[in-house]
Order: structure tokens, then C-alpha cells, then sequence
């Protein structure tokens, strides 16, 4: 059994730990080796309109909106304290559930606590404005109010990460919420939801409620007790969450899919390109909404380039991601191994040319898990639905260019629009590819990075709205505008007669 961060009941609503009403759980798998790490509790929709219920009394009569912001700040950073206390305990708890090796564990376990810290900071600098009307007897403010009660709904690749960068802004701004992780992977979320009560939030404030989406997702999405949902995850389920937002007019946020371009000109370091594409595409195994699996290289140093990096793929170890020699884990579940199966048989058929992998590692040691060889795809083509899809797995596409222009637009010949990356050593071409290209964040000579200061989001079918940096809070705010007459006078503007 997992550690007792995770332990049942795992529902946390106005303030308790409780089991789901109808005695619903589900076992939660190891994809290392498929064995039931935990059984936790499994919500249904009547849990769903509880939870939805607590945090809309927490924020309309609990006066959590009116708590004052140095008081919800040093809940953040309680939170960050106690998530530095308890971060081999996480990191383990990610990897087990997640399959990514602990390394990758730490580095988003870190990312968390920054990103507490981050918006800990952000919320005391105020974002208040004065306007001038050059009246001097009106004072005309713009105030930032916390947008309501708001469902947190997180995918399964980056479970704590992706949860954090909305509960930290939300509650920063004075929100309340229910948080529901992926039934995938939710046990980091229940372990960070300890650490949030353990921090002392008041109750309401945050609760939690494990469930698939198709269960539970109507209750926190099809309704007028939320007023903002924040959704990261795919494009479909974006969709659908989209529709029922609309039906109340509720504000959403979503972050989606992606497809994420590439583009290595020739004039471009060699080695490290190759690197960067290595670790763009495989990386957790291509299960990151920003890998780079499309990659666009220039005609002249293609053959070299794929050749390199076929030799670096072959070389990937990979293996549990709690064995410190691995380099890369397994697929989340043997279900998802099926869907990125598919999408290689659909590669061969449409004509492109597997370079290398395409199957299942034939160690017998990784049998039991669900394990994929990194893939590489040669002589790819636009209108391909390879090139054009999320796999989310690790298949990397290669399509040649003969100059920018062309590249551009192969970069953006794409329905998303998450994030894209550029290799050259000509600064002046670099920015403007960079400038060119239609996708919400743009590495230029590196691949993959971010920071909580900064916005992350999506263009085109990647979604709406942005995470992080002051974009990340304002998407919980609301913003009123207040017109203060200090010297009220009769108007004039009917005659008075
Ligand atoms: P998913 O859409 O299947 O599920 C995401 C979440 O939505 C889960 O918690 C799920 O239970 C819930 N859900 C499912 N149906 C629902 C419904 N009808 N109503 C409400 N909630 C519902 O996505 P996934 O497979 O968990 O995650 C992978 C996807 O997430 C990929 O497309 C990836 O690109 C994307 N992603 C995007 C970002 C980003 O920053 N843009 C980050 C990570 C992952």
C-alpha cells in the first residue's frame, strides 16, 4: 500500500475526509509493472454536488473572498513549506503512479512548490489601477475580485503539476474549488490535498472529489454553482466541457492538446539539436501536451540529422521509472499503449517509413508494464494524420524544407497551436521564425522549458486562455470597475422645471 498521504477516505469535502456515498473505488495501477498500487474511493455525481456545494457556501457566506490577501499568502506558502517536508514522499507517489522516473518526479515536485511561491508573490503586488478622468472629484479604480467558485479538472501526464497551476492562482486570488484529478492518476492530488488541510485552509475553501469525467464531469461543468472552469486535458473532452460551459454562459479555461513543430535549420549546432529533439519527443515516453513529435528539418543535413538521431533513440534506456538507470518510463496504462499502437500501424499505412521501434521492448523484464520503443517515422507528409494528430506517445514524424518560408509553413500547418521550437545559429532568421510561428510559447536554440512567471497556453485548437504568470491569476479574477463621486452634484442634464 502507498504511503499514507493517499490512504482512505480520499474525497475531501467542506473540510473532511470522507468515503464516496455509494461505496464506489477503483484500483489504481502501476504501469511499471501492472499491480494495484491503491484502491481509493471512487465519487459519484451526488459527491460531485456536494463538493460543489461546499465551496459555493465557502465562497458566499464562508468570507473567504474577504480573507485579507497577506492571510491567503501565507497559506500558499505554508502549503510550499509543507510540500518541500513531505517532496521524496510525492516524488515516489508520482513515479508509481505515473511511470515517470523519479528524476522527472523531482523536477515537478519542485515546480510545484515554485509555483505556490510564485503566486504567493504575485497576489500581494495587487493589480489594481486608478484611472485619471480628469475630474478630480471622481476616483475611478479597477479592482481585481476573485472570479467564484471554480472546478479544477487535471489530465493524467502531469498530475500534480498541472493541478497546482490552477489551485495555487485560485486560491491566491480568493476562489473557492473542487479539484478533480484524473482517475488515472489521481494520487498526488489527494496527497497535496492533505498538505493543503494540514496547511489549515478553512474548510470549503478546497475540496476534492475522484471520479472519471463521465461520471462526475456534469456536476462540475454543466452547472450555475461554478463560475469558472479550468480544464487541462484533451481536445475532445475540451469539446464537451466547452458545450456545457455555454449552456450557463460559465467562463472556461482550457488547456489542450498539442502538436508541437520543430524546425532545425541547417545552419543549427548539430549535437545539440539532435539532443533537443531526442529529449522534445521522448521525454515521459511523448506523453507531454508540449513534446516536440514533429520534427522539420532542412533538406541539406536531414539524412545526417534522422541517421544521429536513430542512433541516440536506440539508446534510450528505458525501464521503471523508480530504477535510478532509467532514462524514460512506460506508458500511463496498457490502454493508452493500444492507442499509440494504432497510430503506428496508421503511420505505416498512410505510407511513412518506420526508422525505428514501433512495438514493445522484447526485455523480458518490462513485460508485465506497459512499455513502448521510442519510434521515428521518416518521409512523413503534412496531410498525414501522424503528422497532424496527437499520439501522445513516443512517435516522432519527420518532414524535410528546402527554406523558411517553407518551414513556417509547415509549423503552422497544424489545428493546435501549444508550443513550437527553433534551431539556428543566425539570430536574425531565429526571431523571425519565432515571430512567424502560430503557437503559444516558441523556444528558440532549446526546447521544452517554462517558468511560473511566465504564460503557457495554447493557440488555435490547443484552447483558451493562459496558465501562469499574471495571466494564470487573472484567470480567477473578475474585474469591476468602481466610479467613486466624491462631490455629488445635481447633474442637469433634464431640465428641472
Ligand atoms: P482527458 O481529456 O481524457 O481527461 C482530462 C480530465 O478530464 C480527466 O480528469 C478526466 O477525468 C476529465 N474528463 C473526462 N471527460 C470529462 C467530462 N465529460 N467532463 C468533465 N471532465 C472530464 O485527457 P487526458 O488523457 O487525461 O490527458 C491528456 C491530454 O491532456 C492530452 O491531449 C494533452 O495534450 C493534454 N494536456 C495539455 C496540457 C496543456 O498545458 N495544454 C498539459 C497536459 C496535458
Amino acid at each position: 500500500m502507498l504511503d499514507e498521504l493517499c490512504s482512505p477516505p480520499n474525497l475531501y469535502i467542506d473540510g473532511k475526509w470522507v468515503h464516496a456515498v455509494g461505496g464506489g473505488t477503483r484500483d489504481i495501477v502501476n504501469p511499471a509493472d501492472g499491480t494495484v498500487i491503491a484502491t481509493i474511493d471512487e465519487a459519484d455525481r451526488a459527491d460531485a454536488v456536494t463538493a460543489v456545494a461546499a465551496a459555493r457556501a465557502a465562497f458566499d457566506t464562508g468570507g473567504w473572498p474577504q480573507t485579507p490577501v497577506t492571510e491567503r499568502v501565507a497559506y500558499l506558502l505554508r502549503i510550499a513549506d509543507l510540500l518541500g517536508e513531505e517532496r521524496d514522499a510525492l516524488a515516489r507517489i508520482e513515479t508509481l503512479d505515473t511511470g515517470k522516473t523519479l528524476r522527472e518526479s523531482y523536477i515537478d515536485i519542485d515546480d510545484v512548490i515554485s509555483v505556490f511561491r510564485y503566486y504567493a508573490n504575485l497576489a500581494v503586488t495587487g493589480a489594481d489601477r486608478l484611472i485619471d478622468t480628469g475630474n478630480p472629484a471622481i476616483i475611478s479604480r479597477v479592482v481585481r475580485e476573485p472570479v467564484g467558485v471554480c472546478a479544477l479538472i487535471a489530465p493524467w501526464n502531469y498530475p500534480l503539476l498541472q493541478m497546482s497551476w490552477k489551485i495555487a492562482p485560485a486560491l491566491a486570488a480568493g476562489c473557492t474549488m473542487v479539484a478533480k484529478p484524473s482517475e488515472v492518476t489521481p494520487l498526488s492530488t489527494i496527497a497535496l490535498m492533505r498538505l493543503i488541510d494540514r496547511a489549515g485552509v478553512p474548510p470549503g475553501v478546497v475540496n476534492l472529489i475522484q471520479s472519471s469525467g463521465g461520471t462526475v464531469g456534469s456536476a462540475l461543468t454543466d452547472t450555475p454553482d461554478v463560475d469558472l472552469i479550468s480544464f487541462t486535458g484533451g481536445a475532445a473532452t475540451g469539446e464537451t466541457i466547452a458545450r456545457n460551459a455555454a449552456t450557463h454562459i460559465t467562463k472556461v479555461a482550457l488547456e489542450l492538446g498539442g502538436k508541437n513543430p520543430h524546425i532545425i535549420c541547417a545552419d543549427a549546432d548539430f549535437d545539440s539539436a539532435v539532443d533537443a529533439v531526442l529529449t522534445g519527443a521522448f521525454l515521459h515516453s511523448g506523453q507531454v501536451c508540449s513534446a516536440g513529435t514533429r520534427l522539420i528539418v532542412h533538406e541539406s543535413i536531414a539524412d545526417d540529422f534522422v541517421t544521429e538521431l536513430t542512433r541516440r533513440a536506440r539508446n534510450i534506456r528505458i525501464g521503471p521509472g523508480m530504477d535510478e538507470a532509467s532514462e524514460t518510463g512506460p506508458l500511463v496504462s496498457g490502454q493508452h499503449r493500444a492507442k499509440v499502437e494504432a497510430y503506428v500501424a496508421l503511420g505505416i499505412a498512410e505510407g511513412a517509413t518506420l526508422i525505428t521501434g514501433g512495438s514493445r521492448p522484447d526485455d523480458k523484464h518490462l513485460q508485465a508494464g506497459s512499455y513502448f520503443l521510442p519510434t521515428i517515422f521518416d518521409d512523413c507528409r503534412r496531410w498525414m494524420r501522424i503528422v497532424q494528430e496527437e499520439t501522445f506517445g513516443p512517435i516522432l514524424t519527420v518532414e524535410r524544407f528546402t527554406d523558411d518560408a517553407e518551414a513556417i509553413a509547415l509549423g503552422n500547418d497544424t489545428a493546435y497551436g501549444l508550443a513550437a521550437g527553433v534551431r539556428t545559429a543566425d539570430p536574425a532568421r531565429g526571431e523571425r521564425m519565432v515571430r512567424a510561428l502560430r503557437h503559444g510559447t516558441v523556444w528558440l536554440n532549446d526546447f521544452g522549458y517554462y517558468t511560473p512567471a511566465a504564460e503557457w497556453g495554447g493557440f488555435g485548437r490547443s484552447g483558451i486562455g493562459r496558465e501562469l504568470g499574471p495571466s494564470g491569476l487573472a484567470e480567477y479574477q473578475e474585474t469591476k470597475h468602481i466610479w467613486h463621486n466624491t462631490a455629488p452634484a445635481v447633474g442637469g442634464w433634464f431640465a428641472d422645471n
